[in-house]
């Protein structure tokens, strides 16, 4: 649940859609009906904590976490593209 960035109350999410494979965009609207503001977020896919057990997937373009770095040796590299 985000907060309204106008005057902090919950506000709800009305509609989403996927803007890339890992990319989320949210439009929210404020329940504090003197307030109404709508706004739009983001949620975006940022690094992997631990690879999928199914080998026979092919491997997003998403990087490792880099406290798992030691654990995954053979992760390809990718940079964070933002
Ligand atoms: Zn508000």
């Amino acid at each position: 649940m985000m907060s309204c960035p106008f005057c902090g109350h919950a506000a709800h999410a009305r509609s989403s859609h996927k803007v890339s494979e890992n990319v989320k965009q949210r439009y929210h609207q404020c329940t504090n009906i003197e307030c109404s503001a709508t706004f739009c977020t983001s949620e975006a896919v940022e690094e992997i904590i631990q690879p999928s057990n199914r080998k026979d997937l092919p491997v997003p373009e998403i990087p490792l976490s880099p406290r798992m770095r030691k654990t995954y040796i053979d992760y390809p590299e990718f940079k964070q593209s933002n």
